[in-house]
């Protein structure tokens, strides 16, 4: 059954126009929506009333690890880390090494379901699980479809477990982007050799697709690129052919000189930037002067509310980047452009979010950034609709059985930490 949103402010996500109107709202992967002013047209639609509500375009994730997602609140580490790479070996590499089957896909439910709660209703993420490669991003693939959520998966290939675990990363990338659109997942250039970079590279350009890798995220990784290979990690990806497609996405890239900054520009693809996991990890401080426009927001695994991630760059951009309310709107909406330019599907126009959101100012299309960095926040979410289908309605996910998965989940959780220990 078609929905039809009745009495809605609709705010234009590319204009900020605001208008008063009723919303039909197509089914499907590509679906469209359309203003409506005689509702009695439309007998046969799901009504959901949005009188005194906000109704835009719903977000989306341009960098996410679903797979991290059991971490929150889990024990210390053996080791207390002191700098980036003791935080992968002594807790993201211990964690992933113990995902299986199931802390896959509950790692991947909730954070679908978190995701739809926080108003994104598509995830760009990269995943890792070195003692569970095959098969899991179908896996994953089929939790976030049952919550509702689009996405473009990859795996996280990587020689730090050996040659063998990168064929498998290889292996699973392939067979899975025969029946799915979908990226090809790179660590970073200093767990990446020679080899493993150029068959990457071979694949995505077999799929036509593009690489997804974490660059510069800390200075270990240039320091580590120079000394192995004598030169830097963006000019390493340059003549690998890594560059050349405008579906690669280059994440962090917090510490590069002018030169790569020129590469990175005069290249069609797109980097992602995520403000908070930079300050928790404290590798840097993402600048984007240089760099161009291409620049997408991440949560990194931290959590899933995209906006609440917008915010924090746009603050910390105060003194490391050069950052306005329009640019840090235009970071946040980047991801549709990015989706929509290189014809990924489930980002279309009936993805919308419902806001509740009362303010005591005026609110409207000149000042509508103010209220995006100072006011609206995921607590404002009370409806969401994912390529016209309502998975959100009155702040409850309708989809799935979210207390049940909840339940399931924090079993899963605690066994993981177990395995975690030994
Ligand atoms: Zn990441």
């Amino acid at each position: 059954m078609p929905l039809l949103l009745t009495n809605a402010t609709f705010i234009d996500w590319q204009s900020l126009t605001f208008t008063q109107t009723h919303l039909l709202v197509e089914d499907g992967e590509d679906g469209n929506v359309k203003f409506v002013g005689d509702i009695s047209l439309y007998p046969d639609c799901q009504i959901i009333d949005c009188t005194g509500k906000l109704v835009t375009k719903s977000f989306a994730v341009g960098h996410h690890h679903a797979y991290s997602a059991m971490a929150k609140g889990m024990p210390a580490p053996k080791k207390n880390p002191e700098n980036f790479h003791e935080i992968l070996q002594y807790v993201w590499w211990n964690l992933d090494k113990c995902l299986d089957k199931e802390t896959i896909e509950y790692s991947a439910l909730i954070t679908a379901m978190a995701c739809a709660r926080a108003g994104s209703t598509f995830v760009i993420d990269h995943h890792a699980s070195p003692n569970y490669i095959k098969g899991s991003l179908e896996i994953m693939a089929k939790a976030f479809e049952k919550v509702g959520i689009g996405h473009l998966l990859c795996y996280e290939i990587t020689d730090r477990d050996g040659i063998e675990k990168a064929g498998q990363g290889l292996d699973e990338t392939a067979g899975y982007l025969q029946n799915h659109q979908g990226l090809v997942g790179l660590h970073a250039s200093f767990t990446v050799g020679d080899n493993t970079l150029k068959n990457s590279v071979t694949l995505a350009n077999q799929f036509d697709t593009g690489i997804h890798i974490h660059v510069a995220e800390d200075l270990y990784d240039q320091i580590h690129c120079e000394k192995t290979w004598h030169k830097r990690v963006v000019q390493r990806l340059a003549d690998a052919g890594a560059m050349e497609s405008s579906k690669s996405l280059l994440v962090h890239c917090l510490h590069l000189d002018e030169n790569e900054r020129r590469l990175i520009e005069s290249s069609p693809l797109w980097l992602v930037q995520n403000a908070e996991s930079n300050m928790n990890n404290n590798v840097g401080y993402f600048n984007g002067s240089g760099l161009g426009e291409r620049i997408l927001f991440g949560t990194d695994g931290m959590h899933s509310d995209i906006l609440q991630s917008a915010k924090a760059a746009f603050f910390v951009g105060q003194r490391f980047d050069n950052i306005t309310y329009p640019s840090s709107y235009q970071r946040f909406r980047n991801v549709h452009h990015y989706l929509r330019s290189n014809n990924f599907s489930g980002d279309r126009d009936n993805n919308l979010v419902v806001l509740d959101y009362r303010s005591g100012t005026e609110i409207n299309q000149n000042n509508f950034l103010g209220h995006f960095i100072f006011g609206i926040n995921a607590t404002h979410i009370t409806d969401v609709i994912s390529q016209g289908k309502l998975i959100v309605k009155n702040r409850e996910i309708q989809t799935v059985n979210e207390a049940e998965i909840l339940r399931e989940s924090i079993i899963h959780a605690s066994n993981l930490w177990d395995r975690m220990r030994r």
